[in-house]
């Protein structure tokens, strides 16, 4: 492998490559390789949309090698927490990088002008984007499609208003149906002028020993497709735990006032299965399937005209945009999500800001005056259509308030009790109890994805683990994910990738691990993402838990304040912190 990093700076229009050995022998890729970058170009203190902020983008060494190791990760300074930015996105970005052949690309500065990079190979062009401004992020990507070369080994990643108007949670669309949808990427694309990338390449991969990798492969690959280890993503996908998470009384309901919502059945993974799925689609280099297309019919003229949007759907969407806004209608969650992929904004975010803004609409924090008019009410999916129209065009100085994220719209207008944000970051689909919580604290980018905390408080509810065991599964997942996240795999398949088919499908490309050094790897990894976060000014010990987490019961029932704190001091003894 080549070990190549690409650098474009935006402002000088300047275009080079390096060959980083170093950086990828230590940091083996993906996020291990993208924290240590965003260490060395960002200087502290930037302001996260100015010029001198980056974006990273980079792989890992089982990307376009292995099954399902299919994501590419965002390494930036998160315009909405204003510390550590990291989102990771599927399609075929992965693979793109790896045909062209660069394993990471540095973004430096600002374009004077709307612009587009197109790459193909180590050919690097910084071409105009005036005409495509203000289109929305799913037209733009059909219309670079006509205009780019490279089909089929190709990958688009566009934003849309949102992240033209630096809405704080605005996403990266990647390759139509997936995103760099967390922490604001979109925002900070919108902030270099950065309409979209298209990248593709030709080049190939040289393989030391063949019959050995193929030996691997196979392994990998039958543990993918012949064991039950990801057999749910494909069936009903994360829309199944729609009715779990009702069951077990953990689904987030109208701004978590409830765990429970009387109408899940009808926005269930079950429900969207029998009468929405249209077909089922893959990341480049993944046998399974996971992603669920929904048919959405409606109405144009009165002469039964129909136009047919295809939506991707998942659990958290479902969450965000229906349980947690209290929409009970499939057609209506599907307008929603498809609302934010063409504004180009983060639907978890999206759908708890507007939780949030109906709750203090309900208490007069807000009035019709702030919201011009559009009345905030459970369920209302006009109402709420509109709304996200007017946070992707900072219609007002409410709305612009808005698409800073709850935690800032929460201390201008009040209501900071039940502001669900923790780490300034919108919360995930989980009130499951206490390791969720503590989970999307201590997590590195504040998300469920950190240390899959909800999946431990389903495991402690179980097998009744003590505080001190929760936060070690909590730490060792921590840790793992900062090797698995080097590599960079979709975490669907956490239960393929065990430490044994890791060592083997590195050592098939030619890297030698240990499971010591892997270990060690995670820890550092873990450990200079908090010394990028406290460099920027995150404290563990500040950080707000909204009252709201206490009020309502969890799926391990009522959750006391003082197990939280418990488990903070725990945890930081463990990590050897202040
Ligand atoms: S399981 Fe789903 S998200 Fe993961 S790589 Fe496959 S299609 Fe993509």
């Amino acid at each position: 492998m080549l070990r190549k990093v690409l650098y474009i700076d935006l402002s000088k229009e300047e275009i080079w490559i390096e060959e980083r050995h170093d950086l990828f022998e230590q940091w083996m890729g993906g996020t291990g390789v993208g924290i240590q970058l965003l260490l060395e170009e960002c200087k502290p203190g930037v302001d996260s949309l100015s010029p001198e902020a980056p974006i990273i983008l980079s792989i890992g060494p089982l990307n376009g090698m292995f099954p399902v190791a299919t994501k590419a990760v965002a390494t930036f300074k998160s315009p909405l927490t204003k510390e550590l930015g990291e989102s990771y996105a599927g399609g075929r970005l992965h693979l793109a990088m790896r045909f062209a052949g660069h394993e990471a690309i540095v973004i430096r500065g600002r374009s004077n002008q709307p612009s587009y990079i197109s790459i193909n190979d180590a050919d690097v062009k910084i071409k105009d984007a005036t005409s495509v401004w203000g289109i929305d992020a799913q037209t733009v990507g059909m219309i670079l499609r006509e205009r780019e070369t490279g089909v089929g080994r190709r990958s688009i990643i566009r934003i849309g208003p949102a992240g033209e108007n630096l809405v704080r949670f605005a996403g990266v669309v990647v390759d139509t149906y997936r995103h760099f949808g967390r922490l604001g990427l979109g925002a900070s694309f919108g902030s270099k002028n950065l309409k979209a990338m298209v990248i593709s390449g030709t080049e190939h991969v040289d393989i030391p020993d063949p019959k050995r990798y193929r030996e691997v492969y196979n392994k990998i690959y039958r543990e993918t497709v012949q064991t039950d280890a990801m057999e749910k993503y494909h069936d009903i996908g994360t829309s199944v735990n729609i009715n779990v998470l009702n069951w077990l009384k953990g689904l987030p309901t109208k701004n978590f006032q409830s765990s429970s919502f009387p109408e899940a059945e009808k926005i269930s993974g079950e429900m969207f299965a029998d009468n929405y799925l249209f077909r089922r689609l893959s990341c480049a280099g993944c046998p399974i399937g996971c992603i669920h297309i929904a048919s959405l019919k409606s109405p144009f003229s009165k002469h039964h005209e129909f136009e047919v949007r295809k939506v991707s759907y998942d659990y958290e969407p479902i969450y965000s945009l229906g349980s947690n806004l209290g929409v009970s209608s499939a057609e209506g969650v599907l307008e929603l999500i498809d609302t934010c992929e063409r504004l180009g904004l983060d639907v978890m975010s999206a759908g708890v800001v507007m939780s949030w803004a109906t709750e203090a609409y309900e208490h007069d924090l807000i009035t019709p005056q702030d919201t011009m008019g559009i009345p905030l009410q459970w369920s209302n999916v006009k109402s709420y259509r509109n709304v996200l129209e007017n946070i992707a065009k900072i219609s007002n100085e409410f709305y612009a308030t808005l698409g800073q994220g709850v935690e800032y719209a929460s201390t201008k207008y009040g209501g900071q009790d039940f502001a669900m944000a923790l780490g300034g970051n919108e919360v995930s689909g989980y009130h499951t109890g206490p390791a969720s919580i503590v989970g999307q604290m201590v997590g590195v980018r504040h998300s469920h994805l950190d240390n899959a905390g909800y999946s431990i408080d389903q495991k402690a509810a179980k097998k009744q683990l003590d505080l001190e065991q929760i936060v070690d599964e909590i730490i060792m997942e921590d840790n793992y994910r900062g090797i698995f996240n080097s590599l960079v795999g979709c975490l669907f398949a956490r239960n393929v990738y065990t430490e044994e088919n890791i060592i083997l499908a590195l050592s098939a490309v030619g890297l030698e691990k240990t499971s010591e050094q892997l270990n060690d790897l995670g820890v550092k990894i873990f450990q200079d993402k908090y010394r990028f976060k406290t460099r920027e000014g995150f404290n563990i010990s500040n950080q707000r838990i909204p009252k709201r987490f206490y009020e309502t019961v969890s799926t391990l029932g009522k959750i006391d304040p003082e197990i939280i704190k418990e488990m903070l001091m725990i945890y930081k003894k463990k990590r050897g912190w202040p």
